[in-house]
């Protein structure tokens, strides 16, 4: 039996990955600063730990027989509205976990690093700009220092690697949406925010969306997203990955979707707001030479996201 410990657990895309890999049979160990209801009490076991320190990272990977794999998803993360508001502690928790990870599972001896990136690292692009492989990374230069501090915890993790050859495996993922993912509070991303406002509106109202609506994404459902984590880590390609849809839609078309979904006629009201770079467009030849694909389009992923969301919000507004 492998043993995986997963970091972030308690958050979206961890806790996703934790329920895959007790599903493949993998002993798994789920790690996070704060409880929450989904990843962790999936896993075999829970630790609530401070991954910020070099002790707690040690910690999370004392296991009898030694660990197999770990999966570093922790970070102190939100959508744009939280990337735009809060630098410091982005460039600092973030810095400080993936500087202790990958030097813990060094000292721990684990037998693979996984490493989750962002395509936040790629420079902003122009509408119907060609693809960016991951070579196009550089010359670097993030939109925002979420970007700037991943490429340095890529380069970090590479780098312990090379010294310690230890396999080190790292995935750029695009923006991600599902079930369990974080829907209010400020650090929801754009799929999340859409389907609460969707849900929260009165069928014929109005819902506010930040920026003119024609920057380009695409969204990756999380359950194609965890099968390119399991793929990119048990693979023997080094270097890092990008994940993601290759559909890209305008914010509008997402809106579209969601009122689609959701059955209901609104109107959009643009709203000043932190939108982000213009536009998105990324090869994913690297994945996709593992036999991985994107299988949701974003209708079918919004099928299966918008009613958890919607049933969340009702739970919320409900008097008791
Ligand atoms: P998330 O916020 O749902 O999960 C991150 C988890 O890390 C949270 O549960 C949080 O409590 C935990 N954490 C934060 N600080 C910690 C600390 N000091 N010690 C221990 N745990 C700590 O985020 P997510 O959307 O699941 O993202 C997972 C990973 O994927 C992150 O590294 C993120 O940067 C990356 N990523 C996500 C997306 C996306 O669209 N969701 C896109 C690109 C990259």
């Amino acid at each position: 039996m492998k043993r995986a410990v997963v970091c972030g657990a308690g958050g979206f895309v961890a806790g996703h990955l934790v329920k895959r890999l007790r599903r493949d049979g993998y002993w798994v160990r789920a790690v996070d600063i704060v409880a929450r209801p989904y990843g962790p009490s999936a896993a075999d076991e829970y630790l609530e730990l401070d991954l910020r320190d070099l002790l707690a990272c040690e910690q999370a990977l004392r296991v009898d027989d030694g660990v197999d794999e770990v999966y570093q998803l922790a970070a102190d993360m939100g959508g744009m509205g939280f990337i735009d508001s809060a630098e410091c502690e982005i460039m600092r928790n973030n810095a400080l976990i993936n500087l202790n990870m990958i030097d813990a599972a060094v000292r721990s001896r684990v037998g693979r690093y996984f490493f989750s990136s962002s395509v936040c690292i790629y420079r902003d692009m122009a509408v119907g700009e060609a693809a960016l492989t991951e070579a196009d990374a550089y010359p670097a230069l993030p939109d925002n220092e979420y970007g700037w501090e991943k490429l340095y915890a890529e380069r970090t993790a590479q780098a312990y690697g090379r010294r310690f050859g230890l396999p080190v495996r790292i995935a750029r993922f695009q923006n991600c949406y599902g079930p369990e993912g974080t829907w209010t509070g400020g650090r929801e991303k754009a799929p999340a925010a859409i389907c609460r406002k969707v849900a929260e509106a009165p069928d014929g109202g109005t819902i506010d969306v930040w920026g003119d609506g024609t920057a380009v994404r695409s969204y990756i459902y999380v359950d194609d997203l965890v099968e390119g984590i399991v793929a990119t880590t048990t693979s023997d390609l080094e270097g890092p990955m990008n994940i993601g849809s290759s559909q890209y839609v305008s914010v509008d078309e997402l809106v579209a979707t969601v009122t689609g979904v959701a059955g209901k006629r609104l109107a959009t009201n643009h709203v000043d707001g932190p939108v982000g770079v213009r536009s998105r467009n990324f090869s994913h030849a690297r994945v996709e030479s593992l036999g991985w694909v994107a299988r949701h389009s974003l209708r079918d992923g919004i099928e299966k996201t918008y009613p958890w969301i919607a049933e969340e919000v009702r739970r919320a507004t409900t008097v008791v």
